[in-house]
């Protein structure tokens, strides 16, 4: 059994930047800080993913917005 992460999680949206729609929600530790990195263009965001409603891959945006 893999060993479950401890620590400060949470919920963030992944939110497509074509068409604004949340189209995953994934879990981030908050000490990646994986929103300010996306801010100062260090973290691999935004990433491209399939978008369900735009039918196609497009780049995907972290939203903090889910919780
Ligand atoms: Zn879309």
């Amino acid at each position: 059994m893999a060993k479950k992460k401890k620590g400060p999680r949470q919920i963030a949206g992944l939110q497509c930047t074509v068409c604004k729609q949340f189209g995953y929600v994934t879990e981030f530790n908050k000490n990646n800080d994986q929103l300010k990195k996306q801010a100062s263009g260090k973290s691999t965001f935004p990433i491209s993913k399939y978008c369900k409603k735009c039918r196609k891959h497009t780049e995907h945006k972290m939203m903090k917005k889910l919780k």
